[in-house]
């Protein structure tokens, strides 16, 4: 549940053989020095899970089974790990992806993106309120970190941010 800012994006240039191109990551060129095929860039629109689509505006989806976390969001586009991912809940899932979703449309704010991943769900009807039992009880158990509010936190302002849209269905 990572969204690289600037400073993550010099880490990720200290370490990692890097583009010289001055130009901004896209899915391609991150998938290319990541070694990854071609075919691990999934067009936007295109990409499902547990059988239903996932997708997040104009954001293509890269699939990185090397990915140290379920979902990433590097610039405009989501990064995924099938392994880590496919194992968890429906709606576990979709949330992960449209948290990254988040990242994407709002910045790094985790609380922010948290809000639109559950107003997006409620809307798009992949998120009911035993979805986001589901969804609490999977970071449930998450401590507080420099970004992360604790899980208990989050998910009482994630239910405030459900309550608000399914209740003006
Ligand atoms: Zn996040």
């Amino acid at each position: 549940m990572r969204a690289l800012g600037i400073a993550g994006l010099l880490g990720l240039a200290a370490c990692a053989p890097a583009p010289e191109t001055g130009r901004p990551l896209t899915a391609q060129s991150y998938a290319h020095w990541s070694l990854l095929p071609a075919a691990s860039v999934i067009a936007p629109g295109q990409f499902a899970l547990a059988g239903a689509t996932a997708s997040c505006d104009a954001a293509p989806t890269v699939l990185n089974p090397h990915l140290d976390d379920t979902a990433a969001a590097y610039g405009d586009f989501i990064v995924v790990n099938p392994g880590r991912l496919t194992g968890l809940a429906p709606a576990v899932q979709h949330w992960a992806y449209a948290h990254e979703c988040g990242h994407i449309r709002f910045g790094a704010d985790e609380a922010r993106a948290d809000c639109s991943a559950v107003e997006d769900g409620a809307r798009q009807g992949w998120l009911t309120r035993s979805g986001l039992d589901q969804v609490c009880d999977y970071i449930g158990t998450t401590k507080a970190d420099l970004r992360h509010d604790g899980g208990a936190a989050r998910c009482r302002a994630m239910r405030v941010c459900f309550a608000k849209v399914a209740n003006i269905k």
